[in-house]
């Protein structure tokens, strides 16, 4: 990625632009036509006037070359920058009377129009500008695809849309594009720029690293998703965390204490196994990354005690979790009992009836189990008794969530300390076969592991990466769990991501084999690596998982958890070329008995059919 330009666009203010200049911004733009960004010549002039080191663009639609030309000379303007679809006549009059370089901005849908990309590109115009449409529904985002055939014409791109500090970075290090030009996203009124946003906005460009996954900004955004929906008792204890987490995550003593204890205690780095003979079947090396060896069988570990050790740091005494199946409650139980700390877990009645051991083994482990009655007596009643308890406790107690979900900063929590999968996996790829993996494959409920084993592949674009969501019973069947397939964006849990809900924002009853994939959101990330188009999500049902499941019992003699089940079908229907890595996210010790009732009931249907 080279030094990438910034157009801070929709200026009204000098005090802004001088800002704007300072903070190292390259291009400020201001809007000449119908907007409520709109300056007239004067107020441009006196802009212009304000600042030495910048480049000025103007902003038309539907103007006259020569009084473009007029107002460009008039203000200064090293840029115009034309919002309407241009002729090949229009071009070369504006060229004839200004020597103002041209901007034309496209959108997503004129990009199939070869003809006029090839017009713009033989022009001579200095740069395109890909933008969305107005008026694009929530949680739109330009794609991968988009950015790619607009810097397939050839000629500059700088991208737009509703970017900020995270998506800005995150499409730069992804494309070709030269540069990002934002207005609304540092502003929280058009045309007041905010002093705060627009430096974490600069500063975030600038210090982009090439690889390095982009943290989100004060606001949580990660693109259009993700955010602090919560009520405001809580804001000072979210402020807090990411404080303490943004220093301890550059904090040698922490990171070096939380490495023995992953080392020493979970049991890592856990082995990438080479399966040789699920290798042969696939006529490519299958890798399968041992998460189920981490101590407790599973991933949920790696990122309790990251969150545990940041709590104690933070001077906090208790973790309150809550659990549905139980998993999460015993590794936040494992944790708390490790480190010395009180543990409190709220768990659904009607869960604690189907999970009996693992009720035992967080009783054994010192916690303090609570039954949650209300409601419908599952995970989301267990939840909001735990947020409640949370809020009158945040002073000594710490929400330890358990996956890369909820309101910021928890999601980028969550997937940096799950991300040690990834990292490990990453290196020990290239010690096995010398190479990167052709495709990554993992399972996502609220998606930890899979945030987790991406999180170093991201930028790599050359790697394919696969998400496996529960297709339960079927997409038509409506009882699945797949949110980013089948949902829309809305607000569960503090944030804003892909959701499975009804016509009035309801959320929809889910169905899974797995407990861990029962769950109607998705991490915000993974929104955002959906819409992008960076990351592939799909269904893998109940009946493939087992299918899956059986098989890696079978040819590799380990039995993996259903939830892991999914990604392996996934990966085994997959062709391409390349090592094949699957996160081995847990062991299926926990799931014997659930898979020879299921395979029971699912026989008897079969035979009822017949
Ligand atoms: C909990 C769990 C999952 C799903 O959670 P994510 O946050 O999506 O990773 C997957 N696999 C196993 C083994 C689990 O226990």
């Amino acid at each position: 990625m080279s030094r990438s330009e910034i157009k801070i666009c929709g200026v009204t203010r000098p005090v802004d632009a001088r800002l704007a200049e300072a903070l190292g911004a390259d291009i400020l733009g201001m809007v000449f036509c119908e907007s409520p960004r709109r300056v007239n010549r004067g107020m441009a002039q006196e802009i212009s006037d304000s600042v030495e080191n910048v480049a000025m663009a103007g902003v038309f639609r539907g103007t006259a070359a020569m009084e473009i030309a007029e107002t460009a000379l008039a203000c200064g303007l090293d840029y115009v920058q034309l919002h309407e679809p241009v002729t090949e006549q229009y071009l070369s009059e504006l060229r004839a009377c200004s020597a103002a370089r041209i901007i034309v901005a496209v959108e997503p849908q004129q990009l199939g129009d070869e003809a006029y990309l090839r017009m713009l590109a033989a022009s001579g115009i200095d740069s395109l500008l890909l933008d969305l449409p107005k008026g694009c529904p929530p949680g739109t985002t330009l794609t991968l695809k988009d950015i790619d055939s607009a810097t397939a014409s050839g000629v500059p791109l700088r991208i737009a849309g509703g970017l900020n500090a995270y998506s800005a970075v995150a499409l730069l290090q992804l494309s070709r594009a030269i540069g990002v030009d934002v207005a609304s996203g540092v502003e929280l009124s058009p045309g007041i720029k905010h002093p705060a946003m627009l430096s974490e906005f600069i500063t975030a460009v600038r210090n982009a690293g090439a690889g390095r996954l982009p943290s989100p900004g004060a606001d949580g955004r990660i693109g259009p998703f993700g955010g602090a929906y919560v009520p405001e008792t809580l804001v000072p204890a979210l402020e807090e965390l990411s404080q303490a987490f943004s220093h301890f995550s550059n904090d040698g003593d922490f990171r070096a204490e939380l490495a023995t204890l992953l080392r020493e205690f979970a049991g890592r780095r856990t082995p990438l196994y080479h399966a040789a003979r699920l290798s042969e079947m696939q006529g490519r090396p299958v890798l399968l990354k041992r998460e189920d060896l981490v101590h407790t069988g599973a991933h949920k570990l790696n990122n309790c005690i990251g969150q545990a050790l940041l709590a104690r740091r933070m001077g906090c005494t208790q973790l309150i979790a809550e659990t549905g199946a139980g998993q999460h409650g015993v590794a936040v139980a494992t944790t708390a009992a490790m480190m010395g700390m009180g543990c409190r877990v709220y768990m659904g009645s009607e869960d604690i009836r189907r999970q009996g051991p693992n009720l035992r083994r967080m009783e054994l482990l010192g916690a303090e189990v609570r039954p949650v009655d209300s409601g419908s007596r599952t995970l989301k009643d267990a939840t909001s008794e735990a947020i409640r308890d949370w809020v009158a406790n945040c002073n000594t107690a710490h929400y330890l969530i358990g996956s890369a979900v909820g309101p910021h900063p928890y999601p980028t929590m969550v997937r940096d300390f799950q991300a040690v999968i990834g990292n490990e996996s990453l290196q020990q790829c290239r010690e096995l076969t010398g190479d990167l993996p052709g495709t990554v494959v993992a399972s996502v409920g609220g998606g930890s592991n899979a945030i987790g084993m991406f999180a170093p592949f991201i930028a790599q674009r050359s790697v394919r990466l696969l998400g496996a969501e529960a297709g339960g019973h079927g997409n038509a069947s409506g009882q699945h769990a797949a949110a980013l397939g089948l949902g829309r964006p809305g607000v569960l849990h503090g944030s804003l991501s892909y959701l499975l809900q009804d016509g009035n924002g309801q959320v929809e009853p889910v169905h899974s084999i797995s407990a861990g994939l029962d769950y109607p959101g998705v991490g915000p990330e993974h929104s955002f690596l959906h819409s992008i188009g960076r990351v592939e999500y799909m269904s893998v049902t109940d009946r493939e998982a087992l299918e899956a499941f059986h098989l890696l019992c079978r040819t590799e003699g380990i039995i993996p958890a259903l939830e892991s089940s999914h990604a392996l079908a996934l990966a085994l229907r997959t062709e391409g070329s390349g090592p094949l890595l699957v996160c081995l996210s847990g062991r299926g010790d926990k799931d014997i008995e659930h898979v020879l009732a299921t395979q029971r009931s699912m026989q008897e249907g079969d035979h009822e059919a017949a």
